[in-house]
């Protein structure tokens, strides 16, 4: 475009389709914050990256056209093809995978800018601190880097190890310490390709290290922690760039996931550093301290649908469980069987309820369940106490009041959903396998509660049969 336009013309442009591109990503994210409006939100953000990559083309000093191009190709057509093949339960390795290369990107223009110091051109820009920042984007970026595609690794299901050894928080100090060494060597001394080499190995290293001890369970949150420092190495790098668009969208994905990762935390009742090295759902946690007595009861499913059926009240519980086995649609249609009959039906969502913020959200508005049926944890359970039948499908840790009576239980002070209130539960899973914590639930030991055991789907399925029958 440079040439083709009045020069002041083609600045004045790329510079206005950046700050369309900022506002497109702001409302894309303002979307996204309600299930109804989220795939529209997705779809803007989509078009504002839409137009801050061809605008790039016209930046000027820009020449390498045809491997830009085959670079948005390849890369369009495998996000394409993974996004489409991607099921509901992957999505968090998905995010992991997609979150690594943002961070390696903003570690490779790093890269880059650094490197045309060496070579005696310059940085693109010599906006004020743009060396400080750029090693600041890099490291953060390689970490995130690095750190992500373990956390792929971990829920993908490559490394079920968890690395632990006597010692790893002073070498991870360590490291740390000559990462700042090196950092203050490239921004401000003369170029030395050892310091540049030995930083990002180092970066590698350390986001490696944080990573590998840390439960594949507790991911989500790593996941998010690393989402929120790629945002920081765009933005310290759109700085860098002098690039209006990259610094707002690192802004945004900052903030928003370091919120995301304060709700997950705080919904888990567990600060940062006790996700990053405590060991959580390792073994190494200490485990419950009570004992837990009593016997599980067993129903089956067309007992447990009869009950269902002729009770005034029914809250449904969703968890992890659900999405293993794909049994919303089968809920849903449970739900209408219920509704048919006259039965009041609630969801009730905890907000970590699955294996990442807004799982069941968006499994239940798969199946169709309308939004006016699904109450958030603060909202329902004042409810349960005036609650025929809880039904608990594939939901587990959400919902054990060890949270509430259990002061050496690890996850006492955790907010729960309050099902035990209600006159009567059915919890339905495969077996006696614990959740995501590996502590025995209480609930299911209680004298109002009866075990339906089987996949999930199975059972649903077999309830609605139940519940038509009445
Ligand atoms: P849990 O992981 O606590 O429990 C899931 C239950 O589902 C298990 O008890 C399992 O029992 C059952 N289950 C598994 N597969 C099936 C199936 N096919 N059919 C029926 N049941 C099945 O899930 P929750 O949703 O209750 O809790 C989420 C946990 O994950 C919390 O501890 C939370 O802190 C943690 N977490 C959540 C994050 C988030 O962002 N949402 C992020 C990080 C962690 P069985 O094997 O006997 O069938």
């Amino acid at each position: 475009m440079e040439g083709i336009l009045p020069e002041g013309f083609a600045h004045w442009l790329i510079q206005a389709s950046y700050f369309v591109a900022a506002i497109l990503f702001i409302w894309g994210l303002k979307k996204m914050s309600h299930p109804r409006t989220a795939r529209g939100g997705v779809v803007w953000a989509g078009i504002g990256m839409v137009v801050a990559t061809v605008i790039t083309f016209a930046e000027p000093g820009m020449h390498n056209y045809l491997l830009m191009t085959s670079a948005i190709f390849v890369g369009g057509i495998l996000a394409w093809w993974t996004g489409k093949r991607v099921a509901m339960t992957d999505m968090p390795q998905m995010i992991a995978l997609y979150n690594g290369m943002g961070g390696g990107s903003a570690a490779a223009i790093a890269a880059v800018e650094l490197l045309r110091v060496h070579t005696g051109a310059g940085l693109t820009h010599d906006a004020f601190a743009a060396r400080e920042l750029a090693v600041l984007g890099a490291l953060i970026g390689t970490v995130a880097f690095s750190g992500s595609l373990i956390a792929f690794a971990k829920l993908q299901g490559w490394m079920r190890k968890v690395y632990r050894f006597s010692g790893q928080q002073v070498l991870n100090g360590l490291i740390f310490l000559a990462l700042i060494v090196l950092g203050f060597l490239l921004a401000r001394t003369e170029f030395s390709s050892g310091a540049f080499y030995a930083f990002f190995v180092l970066a590698l290293l350390i986001g490696i290290l944080m990573t590998v001890p840390i439960g594949g369970a507790d991911m989500p949150v790593v996941i998010s922690l690393y989402n929120a420092l790629t945002g920081l190495a765009v933005g310290f790098e759109g700085f860098v760039l002098q690039n209006p668009a990259m610094m707002i969208a690192g802004i945004v994905v900052g903030s928003a996931g370091t919120l995301l990762t304060q709700l997950m935390a705080k919904a888990m009742n567990r600060p940062i550093s006790n996700v990053l090295f405590a060991g959580f759902g390792t073994g190494d946690d200490g485990g419950s301290g009570v004992e837990v007595t009593g016997s599980m009861k067993a129903i089956d499913p067309s007992d447990a649908a009869i009950s269902m059926a002729y009770a005034e009240k029914v809250i449904i519980i969703p968890g992890y469980g659900m999405a293993v086995a794909q049994a919303q649609h089968k809920i849903w249609e449970l739900t209408q069987e219920l509704i048919k009959k006259g039965v009041k039906v609630s969801f009730a969502i905890h907000p970590v309820a699955g294996r990442m913020p807004g799982h069941m959200n968006v499994l239940l508005a798969e199946a169709g369940v309308p939004y006016d049926l699904i109450y958030d944890l603060e909202d329902i359970n004042s409810q349960f106490a005036n609650t025929d039948v809880a039904l608990v499908i594939g939901a587990n840790d959400v919902v054990n009041p060890a949270a509430r009576k259990d002061t050496s239980s690890p996850i006492y002070g955790m907010p729960i959903l309050d099902a035990d209130k209600s006159r009567n539960v059915i919890v339905v899973k495969r077996g006696q396998g614990t959740g995501f914590s590996g502590i025995e639930n209480l609930l299911f030991f209680e004298d109002n509660t009866r075990m339906c055991y089987g996949d999930a789907q199975d059972v649903a399925q077999k309830m609605i049969a139940g519940v038509k029958s009445v």
